[in-house]
């Protein structure tokens, strides 16, 4: 049976980098079951909901979903239940992804757009697996309260059990193994009772069923460090979900435009993946047909990698992709003057 993935174009310019998704698609000619269903504010408008139950069991039953981005000012003032962004929520909630993927690339042709000297992060590769659904955002007691003698108090929680940290570390050996074979798990095992558990759950699997993947532990303190000093020495980072936060953002900002960064979130093996473009429905340009669709077409590339079993056909996208910058495209977020269209064009071009 053909493999099958679901379109979530959404608000903005989802729908825009969306529609390059599609026609490269067509000329990648996959056997490939394509649908598409409305998502975020376009579904509120359409449907009354911001994602519906008929797309949610959908999603759930694809392969993988590519979605574009979703919200904007129309749908600022909806009951927060009715926002776009409730809809994404929902989707990632139901889908039962724990495991984000950020990839920080650098394109050869790109890497004069980065904030470090272009030889720290010319053919730059890395990928940082962050866990999802747990920890401090998640952890239970959270709140304020006020105090009897005055004053309030915050709290947040940061818990992780062994099979939260088993699931993402996994996630994260497997994808090594099909890559440079090398995982920095960073914690703050010096400081933190969770950190200890994570460093000594990491190292547990690792010695039971990945012994032949690379393995080094690092503070997340200095892997924020080494990530601006020395990049290029990373190959797969795991960790939790707030350093991954932070982390992959620092990560993404080494290589340039938002417009070029691609994500995945994976549940269980064998569930369907989310996939899309780090960036929003960016309203300030929606319209105008200058959206860079490469963050959604590196997503694509992903999601036929990792979940739809095409490995050859997103070396082939990524190729394509190199080949554009180095031929010169350029949208506007990379200082030139090419469309959304012509980005797609000189992708397809590059395909042939
Ligand atoms: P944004 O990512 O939409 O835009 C930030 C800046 O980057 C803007 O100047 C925009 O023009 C630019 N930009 C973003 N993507 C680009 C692309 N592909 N090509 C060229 N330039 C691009 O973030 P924001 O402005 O903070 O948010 C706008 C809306 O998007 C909000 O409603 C927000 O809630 C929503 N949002 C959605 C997602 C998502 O769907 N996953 C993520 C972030 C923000």
């Amino acid at each position: 049976m053909a493999k099958t993935l679901l379109l979530l174009p959404g608000d903005g310019i989802g729908p825009e980098v969306i529609a390059e998704v599609r026609r490269v698609l067509d000329a990648l000619a996959l056997p490939l079951s394509v649908s598409e269903a409305p998502f975020g504010g376009a579904a509120l408008d359409a449907e009354g909901v911001p994602i519906s139950d008929t797309t949610v069991r959908a999603a759930i039953a694809a392969d993988a979903v590519l979605m574009g981005a979703v919200g904007g000012p129309k749908w600022a003032s909806a009951p927060r239940d009715k926002r776009p962004e409730a809809g994404l929520l929902r989707l990632r909630k139901d889908m039962a992804v724990f495991a984000n993927l950020r990839p920080a690339l650098c394109f050869a042709a790109l890497a004069d757009a980065s904030p470090l000297k272009p030889d720290l992060v010319a053919g730059l590769d890395i990928m940082i697996v962050r866990e999802l659904t747990g920890g401090v955002y998640f952890g239970e007691p959270r709140g304020i309260e006020t105090l009897p003698g005055g004053g309030r108090r915050g709290v947040d929680t940061q818990v992780y059990t062994t099979a939260e940290i088993h699931r993402v570390a996994r996630v994260a050996f497997e994808l090594a193994r099909k890559r440079n074979n090398r995982v920095h798990s960073a914690e703050k095992s010096n400081v933190m009772e969770s950190g200890l558990l994570w460093r000594e759950e990491v190292t547990a699997l690792h010695k039971a069923e990945y012994a032949d993947v690379k393995l080094e532990h690092i503070l997340a303190d200095n892997c924020a460090m080494q990530l601006v000093k020395a990049p290029k020495q990373f190959d797969v980072i795991l960790t939790d979900n707030l350093f991954g936060d932070l982390l992959s953002d620092e990560a993404a900002m080494l290589t340039g435009s938002i417009g070029l960064l691609p994500s995945a979130a994976l549940g269980e093996a064998g569930r369907p993946g989310l996939y899309e473009p780090v960036h929003g429905s960016a309203p300030d340009i929606a319209g105008k047909g200058i959206a860079n669709p490469l963050a959604a077409l590196l997503s694509l590339a992903m999601a036929l990698r990792l979940s739809l079993g095409f490995a050859e056909a997103a070396d082939r996208l990524e190729t394509a992709v190199r080949a554009a910058l180095d031929a010169g495209a350029r949208t506007p977020d990379l200082g030139g003057a090419s469309t959304t269209h012509a980005m797609g064009d000189a992708v397809i071009a590059g395909l042939r």
